[in-house]
């Protein structure tokens, strides 16, 4: 679509990650409420899962919501929540048994960020951007039907959309693939360092733009692969936290490549003597090593490829 220079698809929590997720485990009545908003864009999704002592170990989370006639009132916090101020519906982790063993008492519930007792507050972050907030539930209430799935049975249900996530996430490596918008690179390359003989004057950076190039293209026609096979069973599998962790691996080396190529132009923050395209390009090179924390860390896939790809002992 860049290609042609159509304006990008349409890009959310809603349809990468939730939406994927109820049309296997949602309600009929799900299913009617948020899918039509979720494809027509009218409504902002986001993820209420880590929170603070509860990252890399989700299911130790804490926040409770306990049922009072027909409805959840829920208790806690969550933190890093991505847009939460922005956002009008989170999909959420709660504790809804504490006396069984931690995967048992997990719930996948839904609920409206207006409702009274959320509050969201915006995370500042050293750029003076801010994309995540601490997020703070006191005796908010939820309609029991809003309830995704079983209680107790949210376990399943919430690694299934962290699969979607990490799988979108990945889709990031496969930038850099010939015929993307950075195969402009080359050419920029040549701006930065010279030409020689029609080539990138730099021997060492032309190297690396070349290995960068056919990793992409091999990591995008792995994906290809993937998907295809994936069409022949129903649902995503632990391999996307191979997708995951090599995808966003992948996504930081651009970058470097990038960093490599600008040389001193890439030092800049802020200011005269350096164009907005430099600029961009270091604040994006710093945000890229969230990547691997996103969506759970590089070392997390790892343990889950072994575990549960490689079926390694513990
Ligand atoms: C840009 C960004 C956006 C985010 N958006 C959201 C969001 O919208 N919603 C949401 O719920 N969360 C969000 N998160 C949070 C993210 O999911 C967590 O940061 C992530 O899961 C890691 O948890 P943690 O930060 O608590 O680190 P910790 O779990 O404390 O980990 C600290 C370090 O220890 C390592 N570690 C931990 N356990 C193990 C282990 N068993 N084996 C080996 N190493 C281990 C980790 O790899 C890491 O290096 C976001 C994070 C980022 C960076």
């Amino acid at each position: 679509m860049t290609r042609i220079n159509a304006r990008s698809p349409l890009l959310s929590f809603g349809i990468s990650m939730l939406g994927p997720v109820l049309l296997e485990f949602g309600s009929e009545a799900q299913k009617h409420e948020h899918l039509p908003k979720i494809v027509r864009g009218e409504i902002r999704w986001c993820q209420g899962y880590s929170e603070p002592g509860s990252g890399s170990d989700l299911a130790s989370l804490q926040t409770r919501a306990v049922l009072d006639g027909d409805e959840y009132v829920i208790n806690g916090s969550k933190i890093w929540t991505s847009f939460a101020h922005l956002s009008d519906w989170i999909f959420c982790l709660v504790r809804t048994d504490p006396d069984v063993p931690k995967h048992d008492g997990i719930s996948f519930i839904l609920f409206d960020m207006k409702s009274k007792g959320v509050e969201a507050n915006p995370i500042q972050l050293i750029s003076g951007s801010s994309q995540f907030c601490e997020t703070f539930f006191e005796d908010v209430r939820a309609l029991r039907g809003n309830l995704v799935g079983e209680v107790n049975k949210g376990w399943p249900i919430a690694k299934r959309l962290l699969q979607h996530e990490r799988n979108m996430v990945a889709g990031m490596g496969t930038q850099g693939a010939p015929k993307s918008p950075e195969h402009a690179i080359e050419n920029q390359a040549k701006k930065y360092v010279g030409e020689f003989q029609g080539k990138i004057a730099n021997s060492n950076l032309r190297d690396k733009i070349t290995r960068h190039k056919m990793n992409s293209k091999a990591f995008s026609l792995t994906l290809r692969r993937s998907a295809s096979e994936a069409r022949t069973s129903s649902a995503p599998s632990p391999a996307s936290s191979m997708f995951k962790y090599y995808g966003t691996e992948q996504n930081k080396g651009r970058f470097e490549v990038m960093m490599d190529m600008l040389g001193a132009q890439g030092l800049g923050w802020d200011g005269d003597g350096f164009l907005d395209k430099e600029l961009s390009t270091t604040r994006s090179w710093l945000r890229s090593k969230a990547n691997s924390i996103e969506g759970g860390t590089s070392e997390v896939q790892l343990n889950i490829i072994a575990k549960r790809v490689l079926e390694l002992p513990d």
